[in-house]
């Protein structure tokens, strides 16, 4: 098939990129490399199945040829871009997305969206299931990735319903792994850089928090199920296993055998209390669900942070 990624120089796009070429597809890559990184495609310029397109899809997007996939991962993502790209972010959700909707209905292509946990907030039902309609402050410090976000799912089962549109929705919960990109702000890329230094980690607020990390190539394993699927209902795509801040810390600290301790700073306002994905969903219609343990996906990470970092 011809797929178009777009957001393909970032963390989770290059990663799909190499996965979708791997299966033998023409991939063009789609990125305004606004926070993409060209390393992490750096090793397919001799690859003649892989195109590059450098544009901004809140402009246009323009593809010659056929396309039969669209994989929709543009957008700043992290709460450091949240800071510096507000209006950016919003355009990228609404804009992107409805010209990535207008490409796939003029080629006849299939499209999936990448959305967010963020579109559950800072949720009152634990675990979050896809059909919890969320806890979103809309003119809070994240209601610009939140609502963008939840534009977009609405824009896109529009398309889906009213022209016919073939589309998925993932819904991501939070993702690590290799090519995070170092200074992103995100809990993993602060820790594991603070601890591989042996500086002291910073955890925000009291670390009693909780998330739940998926490895990366989990997650792309049950994105592309999807896109592969007749669901297109969203689904949540994670890892059930939930930690605190503070146990994430410990783990790292243990795992890079570092000497560092952790120290306390402000909990940014808004940060979700806690946060892990019900994958019944995924369980069921896609026979989905994660392989690679926390240890395992963490010790690769690290090792990919201590090469980059040298
Ligand atoms: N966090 C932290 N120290 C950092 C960066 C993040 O304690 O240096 C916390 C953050 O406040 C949040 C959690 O780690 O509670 C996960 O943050 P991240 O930015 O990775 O993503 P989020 O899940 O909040 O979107």
């Amino acid at each position: 098939m011809r797929i178009v990624v777009t957001g393909a120089a970032g963390f989770l796009g290059s990663h799909l990129v190499d996965r979708l070429l791997g299966q033998g597809h023409e991939v063009i890559g789609v990125d305004s490399m606004i926070t993409g990184a060209a390393e992490n495609l750096q090793h397919l310029k001799d690859n003649t199945n892989f195109h590059f397109i450098q544009a901004d899809v809140t402009k246009y997007i323009a593809v010659s040829g056929p396309v039969h996939r669209v994989y929709h991962f543009a957008s700043p993502a992290s709460p450091k871009d949240f800071h510096r790209f507000p209006v950016h972010i919003l355009k990228v959700g609404a804009l992107g997305t409805l010209n990535a909707l207008g490409l796939s209905k003029a080629k006849n292509a299939r499209l999936l969206l990448s959305s967010t946990s963020e579109v559950y907030g800072d949720p009152e039902v634990h675990p979050q299931a896809e059909g919890y309609w969320g806890h979103v402050n809309p003119i809070g410090e994240r209601s610009m990735y939140d609502e963008a976000k939840r534009f977009a799912e609405a824009l896109t089962m529009s398309y889906h319903n009213q022209n016919h549109v073939d589309t998925r929705i993932v819904r991501i919960f939070n993702t690590y792994g290799p090519r995070m990109r170092l200074n992103d702000g995100r809990v993993l890329p602060n820790f594991v850089r603070a601890a591989l230094n042996h500086e002291p980690i910073p955890i925000h607020g009291d670390g009693s928090q909780t998330r739940s990390f998926c490895y990366v190539d989990d997650l792309l394993e049950g994105i592309n199920r999807l896109m592969e699927s007749n669901v297109t209902e969203p689904v949540n795509i994670g890892n059930p296993e939930e930690l605190t801040i503070l146990e994430f810390a410990q783990e790292i600290i243990e795992l890079t055998k570092s000497k560092s301790t952790v120290e306390r700073k402000p909990l940014p306002k808004d940060d979700p209390v806690r946060r892990r994905p019900d994958i019944t969903r995924a369980k069921t219609l896609l026979n989905w669900e994660p392989q690679v343990h926390r240890r395992e996906g963490l010790i690769r990470t690290i090792e990919d942070f201590r090469a980059r970092m040298k």
